[in-house]
């Protein structure tokens, strides 16, 4: 038996990284997977590991920020894989810079991917969860919703992350839908070593310096947040909801 049989999971932004991590981990913990990504090839590739290993899943090309595109994609998820109980929010952008030289189009692509994103899909997928009272939402939130320098942007939307898990929260629990957020600290995923790349560091050389400040003493791998990720979604975690969870080597990342 696995733990997540029978159960459907959609995830955006799970060609890649975190959120592929996440995906394979539900697949081969019973789950039938949604694999939702900006481009049709990395959702493809994630999907295929996850038949590959004896999963259910359907690789979906969409854009989070577009409304229709997002309503679709559920729409289509619950039309072939039967149901929908879990999201998963990871897409995600960044677009750093110090106020005064953030555009206005840099603030709005990385509030729309990741606020107004994880807005649409939850307003999507909760029809299908409160209809069948029941579902788990998690959203990517971030350490650097406490507050980084050029980050704010994504500072802004990490923090607003937490409050929408904990209003969506209070508002779906009367109907079995648990809402939470992980929020992790420095993971090595592409995300990470764009930054290296701006800031013109080498990439084994940032890890090294972030290593030395975190107190467990090394980066985190996707793994390490995929496996909060589907403890949230899980039922052992059924009485845990509106809750921010750090996964970042120490208090803070
Ligand atoms: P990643 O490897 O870059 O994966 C993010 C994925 O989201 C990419 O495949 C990206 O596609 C996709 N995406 C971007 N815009 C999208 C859109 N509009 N619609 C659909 N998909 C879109 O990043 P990651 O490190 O796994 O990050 C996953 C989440 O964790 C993000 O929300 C991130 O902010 C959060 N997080 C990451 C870290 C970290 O250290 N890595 C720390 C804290 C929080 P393209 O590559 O084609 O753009």
């Amino acid at each position: 038996m696995g733990r997540f049989d029978g159960r459907v999971a959609f995830l955006t932004g799970a060609g890649r990284g975190i959120g592929a991590a996440t995906a394979k981990l539900l697949g081969a913990q019973g789950a039938a997977v949604a694999v939702a990504d900006l481009e049709l090839e990395p959702a493809a590739e994630t999907a295929a590991a996850i038949a590959e290993a004896g999963g259910r899943s359907l690789a979906l090309a969409l854009d989070v920020t577009d409304t229709a595109q997002v309503d679709q994609a559920i729409e289509r998820t619950v039309a072939e894989l039967g149901r929908l109980d879990i999201l998963v929010a990871c897409a995600g952008i960044l677009r750093d810079n110090l106020l005064f030289r953030m555009s206005d189009a840099d603030w709005d692509a990385v509030i729309d991917t990741h606020l107004k994103g994880s807005f649409l899909a939850a307003r999507a997928a909760q029809r299908h969860m409160v209809a069948q009272r029941y579902g788990k939402i998690v959203f990517l939130s971030s350490t650097s919703a406490l507050g980084n320098r050029g980050q704010a942007n994504y500072s802004a939307a990490k923090a607003g992350l937490q409050g929408l898990a904990r209003t969506l929260a209070i508002e779906l629990g009367p109907f079995n839908v648990n809402v939470n957020a992980v929020a992790p600290g420095f993971i090595e995923t592409r995300m990470t070593r764009a930054t290296a790349e701006r800031l013109g560091v080498e990439y084994e050389q940032f890890k090294a310096d972030v290593a030395a400040t975190t107190p467990l003493r090394r980066v985190g791998q996707p793994e390490d947040v995929a496996h909060v990720i589907a403890f949230l979604v899980s039922d052992e975690a059924s009485y845990v909801s509106g809750q921010t969870i750090y996964v970042a080597g120490g208090p803070r990342g």
